[in-house]
């Protein structure tokens, strides 16, 4: 995952010491030497993340902080301050400002490849939600499109220390200054919240690298990031201070973000809601996919899956060993008529209730689709041949046993449909989805031209 990273800082030297620990791990470098060209350079070439001295003549690194995320062409790239301060109010200022971290110069190697790895890797897990390109904002569902702009509802954060004293002081320490709960739990809950598929309710395990065990916290972290429960959750691992070499390995492991004990409550706080913030505009972002994607199969006046989903859907049935699936064109007769009689929302809802009808007639395994103006496609999963004629005829009888209601006072309409079905019983390892809607679509002519209202079918053995 080579990126592009842009180094900032006033003192040459500086930049080409850090351009070489970069470079050496295949990182491209761009230069900027001062605070306004920092901005140029950001918005034209939009690197991967931004390493970003604090002391500048012309700017300070924090106000070029504040700057890049207050433009949505650069709010996006992660910044990480670099300081030769120890000073904590300037951290503090410099993580408000919206900084993922900052390190201390002279800045350690280890520590600065771990933290660009983790950078790095939130990025790619942003754009493989969004598809690797702009797929989401070409269907229209972009963030907050959907209506996610609503309050975010309080964030859930669970401590996860070696002991109660330990988990006591840090709860007490944040509470106050973070919406939301914050949690105790002990290292098997977390464990038991990983394992359910129904997703997690924390939105942030703050985990401290040594529970009763030393390194327990690291494979707690480890659980928690491979488990379908916990995937998403968001972790923060506490470390004692100076130990920047578990710290490199806990952000290898995934850890969202890691703090030395001991901290500031402030720091832990800021930190938290950093990642709170990440955290639902990730989930929101997935959210929009799910429902652009749902968009995207389904028709939206009768909610049935659309011929884009019906198509690989029927391959996959046809892919399963045994006997392939029985497949029925459904097509509401002169249909037009009663379009031209009733008028186009008289029809829309009488298509509606077709669609209501049809899925009653059928099993959860069994596809039913809209692919065409009046026309459903249903395919049955395995099933006999009795049954294949028995369901067609139900599905047909379902439409034309009793008239449709529609609104404005006029008298239910009486509609009916033609069902063309084939059954082939030995696919031949040939058959693709078209040739057997194909023959479905043969039946269903036949079915019309013998005057409407009745299944016709094709299989192979009448063939
Ligand atoms: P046949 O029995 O031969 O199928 O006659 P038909 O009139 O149903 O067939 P034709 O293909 O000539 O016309 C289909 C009609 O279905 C045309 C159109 O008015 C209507 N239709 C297609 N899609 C929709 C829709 O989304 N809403 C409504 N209200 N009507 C639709
Ligand atoms: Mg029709
Ligand atoms: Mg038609």
């Amino acid at each position: 995952m080579a990126g592009r990273i842009l180094i900032v800082d006033d003192v040459a030297t500086n930049r080409i010491v850090m351009k070489v620990k970069l470079a050496a791990a295949c990182y491209s470098v761009e230069q900027a030497d001062n605070g306004h060209d920092a901005l140029r350079v950001a918005r034209e070439t939009k690197p991967d993340l931004i390493l970003l001295d604090i002391m500048m003549p012309d700017m300070s690194g924090v106000d070029v902080c504040r700057a890049l995320k207050a433009n949505p062409e650069t709010s996006g790239i992660p910044v990480v301050l670099i300081t030769a301060l120890s000073d904590q109010d300037a951290k503090m200022e410099g993580l408000e400002a919206g900084a993922n971290d900052f390190l201390t110069k002279p800045v350690e190697e280890v520590t600065l490849l771990a933290r660009v790895r983790s950078l790095l890797r939130a990025r790619d897990a942003v754009r493989e939600i969004q598809g690797g390109n702009d797929t989401v904002a070409a269907f229209g569902f972009a963030e907050d499109a959907a209506g996610f702009s609503a309050k975010a509802a309080p964030g859930k954060v669970a401590l996860v220390a070696p002991g109660p004293r330990g988990a006591i002081l840090w709860k007490t320490a944040i509470e106050d200054r973070l919406g939301g709960t914050v949690a105790i739990i002990p290292r098997e809950a977390a464990l038991t919240e990983a394992s359910t598929d129904s997703g997690a309710s924390t939105d942030v395990f703050v985990i401290s690298v040594d529970l009763a065990q030393r390194n327990e916290g690291l494979r707690l972290l480890s659980d928690l990031r491979s488990r379908a429960g916990t995937r998403h959750a968001a972790t923060l691992m506490i470390l004692p201070e100076g130990d920047t070499e578990r710290a490199a390995i806990a952000l290898d492991l995934g850890a969202n973000d890691v703090l030395h004990d001991p901290f500031d409550a402030k720091e832990l706080a800021i930190r938290i809601s950093a990642q709170l913030d990440r955290k639902r505009q990730s989930d929101r972002m997935r959210a929009s996919v799910r429902a652009g994607l749902e968009a995207a199969v389904c028709d939206p006046l009768t909610g049935l899956h659309n011929r884009r989903y019906a198509i690989p859907q029927l391959e996959l049935m046809m892919s399963r060993p045994g006997p392939g699936p029985a497949v029925m064109m459904l097509d509401l007769d002169h249909f037009k008529h009663v379009n031209d009689t009733f008028g186009h929302r008289a029809g829309d809802a009488i298509l509606k209730q077709v669609a209501a009808r049809l899925r009653t007639q059928l099993r959860n395994g069994d596809l039913l689709a809209r692919i065409g103006g009046e026309e459903f496609l249903i395919c049955l999963s395995p099933i006999n041949h009795a049954d294949a004629v028995e369901c067609a005829e139900r599905l047909c009888r379902s439409i034309g046993e009793s008239p449709f209601d529609i609104e404005g006072g006029t008298p239910p309409v009486q509609v009916t449909a033609s069902v063309g079905l084939t059954y082939p019983v030995d696919l031949g390892g040939f058959a693709t989805p078209e040739m057997l809607i194909h023959e479905a679509d043969m039946a269903l002519y036949s079915a019309k031209s013998h005057g409407r209202n009745q299944v016709s079918m094709i299989s192979d053995t009448a063939a």
